[in-house]
């Protein structure tokens, strides 16, 4: 079987065509699915029950994301979701809610995992210490977001950004990561604005050159971690090839073909890699490439590394501030709740996460958790 949320609006059109249904019936499918959420065929109420019983002999069905386990951190502003894909693996899913300056409504970003696991092995990255299992679908990324949007709508909100920084390395799942984007901004789909969009990436060259090349106005975040390729391959074991010289001519290119500027993501390690001297190599590396750095003290996990106080960090972005580049130090979010990718999962795989509230197979979406039951039919 086909998930429904696969699929792109024109393919949705050429199914309805196929079977020899009214074009409008391609909008009252995309309807049910975006803004109403539908969890089945059978809460389609508006299309006629022979129609959706050719769906399901198409081979075509919905099977949503199952929430088993929500976290909230204590003010609030973050939330993450475990949920379980079809095939029993588990994913992570975060929530970031931040007010937004000059009174507009609060921005409410969506973390999105591509993988689960993930094979690049970054030292610090609890996804990566977990090893690679398999890539995800683009409709197992819709779910993802779908199950934010639907938690949110019950407050009257709605997602206003999308970031890929969950677990796994969205460019090392290419296909399903730019289906998944063409879904999450087709204004027939889910119609998120792709300037809403962030994909971060550890750096796989190649990929980030098909993607200067898809027409698209998604922001690139770079993980560099590192100003130079001995440190960075001691962080990022999977850099190799790839040096440091090699990012930041891909990140020109990607300037140039988008213009775009890129963000480069930088995890501080206490004592590995956020000295003053390293932020001053920082600093010589980005001079003049109008880049925007994002210092992330790094969330504890098993590979042993620890978060540099307070004051190394403001050391290390005063020296970039000084030295001209644009820098931001990202606001601790949900720490006591293991934001940081795989955190979650890996807590509780180790039996961690037993304060946390099980939230025994809840479905995530949808007023009914019937198998896809035909409707009833209210044909127009
Ligand atoms: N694979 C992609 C996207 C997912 S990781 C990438 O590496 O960019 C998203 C971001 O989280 C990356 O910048 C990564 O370095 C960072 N990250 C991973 N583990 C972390 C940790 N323990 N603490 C803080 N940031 C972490
Ligand atoms: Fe994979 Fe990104 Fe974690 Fe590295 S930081 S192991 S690329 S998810």
């Amino acid at each position: 079987m086909t998930s429904l949320l696969r699929l792109l609006p024109h393919e949705i059109d050429a199914l309805v065509a196929r079977m020899g249904q009214p074009a409008y019936r391609a909008r009252q499918l995309l309807h049910g699915l975006y803004r109403e959420q539908y969890a089945s065929l059978g809460e389609f109420t508006t299309l006629p029950a022979t129609f959706c019983s050719q769906i399901q002999d198409e081979g075509y069905e919905l099977a949503p994301a199952v929430e088993v386990r929500r976290v909230m951190s204590d003010d609030g502003a973050t939330t993450k979701l475990l949920l379980r894909m079809a095939d029993g693996i588990l994913i992570e899913t975060v929530l970031m809610q931040y007010a937004a300056a000059g009174g507009r409504s609060r921005r409410s970003t969506v973390c999105v995992s591509t993988q689960a696991g993930c094979a690049m092995g970054c030292v610090f990255c609890a996804t990566g210490q977990m090893g690679f299992e398999r890539n995800l679908r683009a409709e197992e990324v819709l779910a993802q977001v779908l199950a934010v949007q639907h938690l949110l709508a019950q407050r009257g909100e709605h997602v206003t950004n999308i970031v890929f920084m969950g677990m796994g390395e969205p460019l090392a799942n290419y296909a399903e990561t730019i289906r998944a984007v063409r879904l999450l901004t087709d204004v027939r789909a889910f119609g998120l604005g792709q300037r809403h969009i962030t994909i971060s990436t550890v750096g796989l060259v190649h990929a980030i050159d098909r993607l200067a090349a898809e027409q698209l106005q998604v922001g690139l975040a770079i993980s560099l971690h590192a100003p130079n390729d001995e440190l960075r391959q001691r962080l990022v074991p999977t850099a190799g090839p790839t040096s440091v010289a090699d990012l930041m001519a891909a990140a020109k290119r990607y300037f140039h073909a988008t213009g775009r500027r890129v963000t480069f993501e930088y995890a501080l390690l206490d004592g590995v890699n956020d000295t003053p001297e390293v932020a001053a190599e920082l600093a010589r590396l980005l001079r003049g490439s109008g880049s925007h750095v994002n210092l992330i003290p790094v969330n504890p996990t098993a590979g042993g590394f620890g978060r540099p106080s307070r004051t190394r960090t403001l050391t290390f972005e005063r020296v970039l501030l000084d030295a001209g580049i644009n820098c931001t130090v990202r606001v601790e979010k949900g720490t006591e709740i293991s934001a940081a990718c795989g955190q979650l999962r890996t807590d509780a795989a180790n039996g961690l996460a037993a304060d946390l509230i099980p939230l025994a197979s809840v479905p995530v979406r949808g007023r009914r958790q019937s198998p896809a039951a035909p409707a009833q039919s209210q044909s127009r």
